[in-house]
């Protein structure tokens, strides 16, 4: 639990920092634009000030009744396009053409622009005026556009962190809930659980063999079970101590997972103690009881003599020595007739251990549901 608040505190300093990081670059990069932006179109150019923009809006007015002396639409057009290159003034001129209609020498001028020029000379050709020349000091509209360039960057400002809030609390909900989700698994899974071999409980194994004897009833799939007890373990524990003894459990829970399907269930019953309960889904109907219940046995019998063989023949390395230990086993089936109890699986195959260890251990006993005698299998 301790290295979860850890791992998650550094998850958490991780997102902010990230979510710093991001604010930063964010930040600079509308910082440079904003410089370029400004340095493009504010920042008036060398040598710009007032009274000389006035002095050559003026001499462009002085050029113009010069230049143009006669003004048709075709002469104003080249004129402007001439003087249209000075950096930080433009000149446009608007006019009534032969419908009565306002139009503008430069096209791409909104109406509520042309009105705001700063320099106003009204043209007139004889008596008649056609038309007026308009001078513009562009810096003034330009940072008209500045105000609304920086309202929009904060707003885009306020935008991303709003978005990064939402990410960061969107992150460290679902970190949360996954960590919560994860709690309730291990708490799950520790219920049903032994810490030392990862095999079920007793009382999971208790509940599920209830459960498959009621499905054995009415599927008739029939269960075996086998109940294995490691010999002179005490001794064992006494002579090489209890963490190697705890090594020879968790060894023997490995050989037993390793010889049966993933389907069967196999329990820590006690200290040093298993239950196997094989359950036999895919097996035959046979006409006859007997024969069933004889092929039934016969692959209890068949599996535990593989596990009891790999325990005794598996070296167990305690310091320098190698030690073996062995197992004694009891087995019973049951083939599906009705009034059968749980309990009575557990006695009969508890029963069956018991002949193992009276009959000197190392064996396996079958409880034969046939005769209901005891068979032994060495
Ligand atoms: P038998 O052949 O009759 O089964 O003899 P035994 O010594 O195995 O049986 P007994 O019931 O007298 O002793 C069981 C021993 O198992 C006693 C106990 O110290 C040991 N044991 C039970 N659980 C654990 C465990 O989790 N770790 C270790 N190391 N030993 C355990
Ligand atoms: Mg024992
Ligand atoms: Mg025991």
């Amino acid at each position: 639990m301790k290295k979860h608040s850890f791992s998650k505190i550094r998850f958490v300093v991780y997102l902010v920092f990230l979510c710093v990081v991001s604010w930063f670059l964010f930040n600079s990069l509308l910082n440079r634009q904003s410089t370029i932006m400004y340095s493009y179109f504010i920042e008036k150019p060398a040598g710009y000030n007032l009274e000389r923009a006035e002095r050559l809006a003026s001499s462009i007015y002085q050029s113009f009744k010069s230049e143009v002396p006669s003004p048709t639409i075709d002469n104003i057009q080249n004129f402007i396009g001439k003087y249209n290159d000075i950096p930080f003034l433009s000149v446009n001129f608007i006019y009534r053409d032969s419908n009565g209609m306002m139009n503008s020498i430069l096209k791409d001028v909104k109406e509520i622009d042309i009105l705001n020029a700063e320099y106003v000379y009204p043209i007139k050709s004889g008596n008649k005026e056609i038309g007026t020349l308009l001078i513009y000091d562009i810096n003034k509209e330009y940072k008209k556009g500045l105000a609304e360039y920086s309202h929009m960057i904060n707003i885009t400002r306020i935008f991303f962190a709003i978005l990064l809030f939402l990410l960061l609390g969107l992150l460290l909900y679902r970190e949360y809930s996954s960590r919560i989700e994860e709690q309730k698994r291990i708490a799950e899974y520790k219920a049903v659980h032994d810490g030392l071999t990862g095999l079920h409980t007793h009382k999971y194994f208790k509940d599920i063999l209830a459960h498959e004897i009621d499905r054995s009833k009415r599927y008739k799939h029939p269960i075996s079970l086998i109940m294995c007890d490691i010999d002179h373990f005490k001794q064992f524990n006494d002579t090489l101590g209890h963490l190697a003894g705890d090594k020879a459990i968790q060894t023997v829970a490995k050989i037993i997972l390793g010889n049966v399907r993933t389907s069967d269930i196999v329990a820590r019953y006690g200290g040093e103690e298993f239950a196997i309960l094989l359950l036999e889904t895919g097996f035959e109907e046979a006409k006859n009881i007997a024969k069933r219940l004889k092929t039934l046995t016969d692959q209890a019998v068949e599996i535990a003599a593989r596990i009891k063989n790999e325990v005794s023949s598996t070296p167990l390395k305690v310091g320098r020595t190698e030690k073996h230990i062995t197992l004694s086993m009891g087995v019973a089936s049951f083939g599906g007739n009705e009034n059968y109890k749980s309990e009575y699986l557990i006695s009969e195959a508890d029963r069956a251990l018991y002949e193992s260890k009276n009959n000197g251990r190392n064996l396996i006993t079958l409880f034969n549901p046939e005769t209901q005698q005891f068979e032994k299998h060495v």
